[in-house]
């Protein structure tokens, strides 16, 4: 029998929570998915761990002061190595690609995202900020080279698998599920109060400090609610956020004859990624299957955005449109990294972003250049209220 030709796949922030996961996949399947490249920002020794296991053919670190050490620790294996952001953003177009996971954070994905996409380069997306600040540039560049984008957003990957089958049949309302975070019951007084330390215990999933953060202000779900309308180009107003506490609903998709589907599955982001590179096929998983039993309660509640207004931030940068989730995008990088640092409180991370929002000009129909002024103009507005907050 003809062995199956096995996806090469490359891995932008292999040493993060959704790149160690995606290992934990290609692992399990070493019959099905390769891993040709892997790419970290800092964390050099676990990359070199990793590529000593997986024997990639390429390696990249961004951070080009850990080039040497890198690339003496693998001398001895048949590896190319390669240091700096432009050498990450190169390398996914390597001719033989098959997929390549966006696992990286930030504003940091788009431009590797768009050289991928330029290569007709299959996108496992997991790094949804590409798609917040630059949705539409990225949906018609992928139409432009016919390429497909699989989400691996366990809510976004819920809603493709519920649409699998639906050919021409329109969506009425995706129904996206969001499990409210650590502070769901925390009153607003309370909320002025929090922690990192209470911010980064995430309730239902272990994820990098920087979307535990975005969880626990309900940003995240706001930008969701962007990478819904641009994954499924659905309009805003058919958006709903639902708060389900036990995450065992991933979302649902609601049709125009009432019918309501949903993905359901033990909260485990190795399900999603597994199915962005096995898709259209569904292949064997040692997950833990779903006991309904255990959840023997499944709730819901509406999201509260007087308590969450980063959610009420997303939703009007979404309206406004243009550049503005890319100010709201920037503006976010930079209040969850001070309030990381303990630079700023909780709640002044909205303040920062809404002044930086009002700050920043307003552009409809911003090109490539447009968010990349627009990136680094809202990151020095919002650092200058950072600064004027913390004094
Ligand atoms: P993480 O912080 O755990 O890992 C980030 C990875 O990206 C690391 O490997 C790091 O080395 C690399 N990286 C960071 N900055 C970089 C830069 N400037 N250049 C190159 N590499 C860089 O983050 P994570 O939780 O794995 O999240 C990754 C992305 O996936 C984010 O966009 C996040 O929103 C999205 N996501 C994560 C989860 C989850 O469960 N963790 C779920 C859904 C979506
Ligand atoms: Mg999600």
């Amino acid at each position: 029998m003809n062995e199956v030709r096995k996806k090469q796949i490359a891995i932008l922030g292999s040493t993060g929570s959704i790149g160690t996961q995606a290992l934990d996949v290609i692992s399990e399947h070493p019959n099905l998915f390769e891993v040709y490249a892997l790419t970290a920002n800092n964390r050099v020794d676990e990359l070199i761990q990793q590529a000593r296991k997986f024997l990639p053919d390429v390696v990249v670190i961004a951070n080009e002061s850990k080039y040497s050490y890198l690339k003496e620790s693998l001398q001895d294996l048949p590896i190319k190595v390669y240091a700096g952001a432009d050498a990450l953003t190169q390398i996914v177009t390597a001719h033989p690609i098959d997929i390549v996971l966006t696992a990286m954070v930030g504003y940091a994905g788009l431009k590797p995202t768009i050289e991928a996409i330029k290569a007709k380069k299959i996108i496992a997306l997991a790094n949804k900020e590409t798609l917040v600040v630059a949705g539409e540039l990225i949906n018609s560049l992928a139409q432009e080279y016919r390429v497909p984008i699989l989400p691996v957003d366990s809510e976004h990957s819920a809603i493709f698998q519920c649409l699998v089958g639906e050919y021409d049949n329109p969506i009425e309302k995706i129904i996206l599920t969001a499990s409210g975070g650590p502070f769901r019951t925390t009153s607003l007084g309370d909320l002025a109060r929090v922690t990192k330390t209470q911010a980064l215990k995430h309730p239902n999933w272990d994820m990098g400090a920087k979307i535990t953060i975005d969880s626990a202000s309900m940003m995240n779900k706001g930008f969701e609610v962007l990478e819904a309308k641009w994954l499924f180009g659905v309009d805003p107003s058919q958006i709903d956020v639902v708060v389900h506490p036990q995450s065992v609903i991933h979302s649902m998709v609601q049709f125009e004859d009432g019918s309501v589907k949903a993905q359901l599955g033990a909260p485990d982001m190795r399900t999603p990624i597994q199915y962005a590179f096995s898709y259209p096929n569904r292949v064997k998983s040692s997950v833990k299957r779903l006991s309904f039993v255990e959840y023997s309660t499944l709730t819901f509640e509406t999201p509260d955005t007087t308590r969450f207004r980063n959610l009420a931030l997303a939703y009007e940068a979404m309206h406004q449109a243009g550049n503005m989730p890319c100010i709201l995008n920037a503006a976010n990088e930079i209040v969850v990294s001070a309030f990381l640092k303990d630079k700023i409180g909780f709640l002044e991370m909205s303040d920062v972003i809404e002044q930086t929002m009002l700050k920043v000009a307003h552009l409809k129909t911003p090109s490539y250049d447009d968010y990349v002024a627009t990136d680094s103009e809202a990151r020095i507005f919002a650092s200058e209220f950072v600064s004027k907050v913390m004094k």
